[in-house]
């Protein structure tokens, strides 16, 4: 064996190492930015640090950022598609983190299957961080486990931009997470606003948790979201809960009679479950294959999807023109005068409106705005 004192590795006491000066740890080359080659093969690689990389692009608002983004989700598209997007919604309180974090779990360790039917990517729209500037999804430290997991990717809400905005984005963001091969897409919402239109329209299925006891206000509000509901959930379904959990699915199952039978030959149905024991979680995902299977089945899966891609297509045109609409200098000068004018009765809504739409591109030869 080597005496020690001979290695180049022995410190010898007293000796101190130097630390790197300040100056040229500023001059190290900082990580440079991915090409677009190099960021789709990270993202088809399955790489979560070029994803999240290729995600702020997505999110920036620069507009040579949005352009490359733009270039790496079309790269992307024709490896996207593979996967089961599932919608949740509830109030806030009601148990998503904690269900999500429970149907992680069980997607990524316990059901088995190979690596990509267990990779799981949960998403956010969280419109309470455009409209206070706080948020009721992003803030707390949420699914610290599943976090951790190798098989997971979770992305919170962007905290800037409208609904519209917001929502185009996790749509990109859905693509590359499934060109990265996660099958398993969760996009959870708050039961607060129009999110949950948003989120239906980018889903194959869609999940209202709710729980027993909400009180009135609460009721009215999930009346309209239940109607969107493929299955609701009645959480906490657990220790004294139990019966009252039970006795709030029965009115949920009788609920959801009264709605319209959905075109894709589902029924949708009430089920309990519990993220603290994890009663019901997997019968809950089991539904989603059940779900997956039958619209496949009949053609409504595909039929959905191209329906929901076009939507997109033409709501991306609708936002872009209203952009374009708005910060043009001659709307700009005009549009203040001449909403006072309509507001003071001075001219119509149409006329003002037609003499906005004429301003930005001329008459109109077909004459209505
Ligand atoms: P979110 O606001 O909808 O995401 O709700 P959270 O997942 O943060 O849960 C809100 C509270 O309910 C937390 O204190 C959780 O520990 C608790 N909780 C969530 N799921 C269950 C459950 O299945 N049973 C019980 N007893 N408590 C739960």
């Amino acid at each position: 064996m080597a005496d020690p004192d001979e290695s180049a590795l022995f410190v010898r006491p007293g000796c101190i190492t130097p630390e790197a000066p300040k100056d040229l740890i500023a001059r190290l080359p900082r990580r440079r930015p991915l090409s677009r080659q190099q960021t789709v093969d990270g993202i088809l690689c399955g790489d979560r640090a070029v994803l999240a990389q290729a995600i702020t692009l997505i999110e920036s608002s620069r507009a040579a950022d949005r352009e490359l983004a733009e270039m790496i989700v079309e790269d992307c598209l024709t490896h996207s598609g593979n996967s089961i997007r599932v919608g949740i919604t509830g109030v806030p309180g009601a148990g998503k983190s904690s269900v999500i974090e429970r149907l992680g779990a069980y997607l990524t360790r316990e059901r088995g299957g190979g690596e990509s039917e267990q990779k799981v990517a949960v998403l956010a729209i969280d419109p309470s961080s455009q409209l206070s500037g706080g948020s009721i999804l992003g803030d707390k430290t949420r699914m610290q486990s599943l976090a951790s997991s190798e098989m997971a990717f979770i992305r919170p809400s962007p905290s800037r931009g409208s609904l519209g905005g917001v929502a185009q984005r996790t749509r990109e963001v859905m693509l590359l997470c499934e060109a990265a091969g996660y099958r398993n897409i969760l996009v959870e919402t708050v039961g607060v606003g129009q999110s949950e239109t948003a989120v239906h329209e980018m889903v194959d299925f869609f999940l209202l948790i709710t729980l027993t006891g909400a009180g009135d206000e609460l009721q009215g509000m999930k009346r309209g979201v239940m109607e969107l509901a493929d299955i609701v959930a009645v959480n906490k379904a657990d220790g004294a809960n139990l019966s009252a959990a039970e006795r709030a699915r029965s009115e949920a199952d009788n609920a959801l009679h009264y709605f319209p039978k959905q075109a894709n030959g589902w029924t949708p149905r009430a089920l309990t479950c519990s993220a603290r024991t994890g009663k019901g979680i997997a019968e809950l995902w089991n539904c989603v294959l059940e779900h997956t299977d039958l619209t496949k089945a009949n053609g409504w899966f595909s039929v959905n999807r191209q329906y929901q891609t076009r939507r997109w297509m033409r709501e991306i045109i609708e936002q872009g023109l209203r952009q374009r609409f708005e910060s043009h200098p001659s709307i700009r000068r005009r549009m203040e005068a001449l909403e006072k004018d309509v507001l003071e009765g001075r001219t119509t809504s149409f006329r003002a409106a037609r003499t906005l739409l004429e301003i930005y591109s001329g008459p109109n030869p077909g004459g209505t705005p």
